[in-house]
């Protein structure tokens, strides 16, 4: 059994659409293969219309959040939701805060650029937003070149609005433990992704972990291709440790990374208990 608990598509910032990923996880031998687009749901239905013979899909997504580092500071982690309603209250309520709150911080972006002379008019460029879709500086970089201030989005990036650039705005994401709330909330399975991948930046502290798994994180992703083997070891140290599942994924981009489906995988074990948790979570969910 071949298992990838972790992929993304067209629906975020893979570059295969979800019916593309499917086919292809069937081709280099996935059994199963969880769907898990960045803060979104959006790729489900193709995936499901287009799901091979034999392959298993697990509907997920990734949710960026904000996490305490465990040295007074915070991190940025992501966060797996696996086998969730995406119709639940708690899922759209933390989804309309977030879309509203882009909105205001590409709002904060476009006025500070207005206010610099640059032609930008921020109350067209909000109206011109599409009202449902999720937003981002793609988008202002989009209007800046429409406005002739720049010859492409990757130039609108690098002169303004990259991490650290003149015009860059905070992000706005989630705290960690009103995603793990919300996940469960919604009867699903909250697992910590790549929580040790130092190249992308300061990872969050194993005692951060350990306190999340008292309020209701039920594993981690140990097997990742950004994980050095010694933090593989102290993940599935802790794993063992507090009793959290663990879960190897390749988080297959597409072309977007060099990483191959099925790269890294999952033992069945720990599906299994994926799938009962989520079980038992909805009929707490329905019962209340
Ligand atoms: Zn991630
Ligand atoms: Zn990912």
């Amino acid at each position: 059994m071949r298992i990838d608990l972790h992929a993304h598509s067209t629906a975020s910032d893979g570059t295969d659409t979800p019916a593309e990923l499917v086919a292809a996880a069937a081709a280099a031998g996935v059994d199963v293969l969880a769907l898990t687009d960045h803060d979104t749901t959006a790729g489900w239905d193709d995936a499901v219309d287009a799901l091979p013979v034999g392959l298993r899909l697990i509907r997920g997504a990734e949710f960026s959040c904000l996490a305490p580092d465990g040295r007074g500071g915070h991190v940025s982690v992501h966060l797996l939701g696996y086998l969730f309603d995406p119709s639940s209250a708690a899922i759209i309520a933390e989804q309309t805060r977030l879309r509203d709150e882009r909105r205001v911080r590409l709002c904060v972006m476009a006025r500070r650029m207005a206010a610099d002379g640059f032609p930008v008019d921020p109350d067209e460029f909000l109206a011109g937003l599409p009202p449902e879709a999720p937003v981002g500086r793609p988008h202002l970089a989009q209007a800046l070149v429409s406005a002739g201030v720049v010859g492409s989005v990757d130039e609108a990036f690098r002169r303004f609005l990259n991490t650290g650039g003149p015009y860059y705005t905070g992000r706005v994401d989630t705290d960690v433990h009103t995603a793990i709330r919300m996940v469960r909330a919604a009867g699903g399975v909250a697992v910590l992704a790549h929580a040790a991948a130092r190249r992308r930046g300061p990872v969050i502290d194993l005692s951060v972990i350990a306190e999340l798994f008292t309020e209701g994180l039920a594993g981690v992703e140990v097997n990742h291709p950004d994980h050095a083997d010694g933090d593989r070891a102290a993940l599935r140290d802790l794993a063992a440790e507090l009793g959290l599942l663990m879960t190897g994924s390749s988080d297959y981009h597409g072309r977007n990374k060099t990483v191959s489906l099925g790269q890294e995988t999952t033992d069945p074990e720990a599906l299994e208990r994926i799938e009962e948790l989520a079980a038992s979570s909805r009929v707490a969910a329905v019962t209340g």
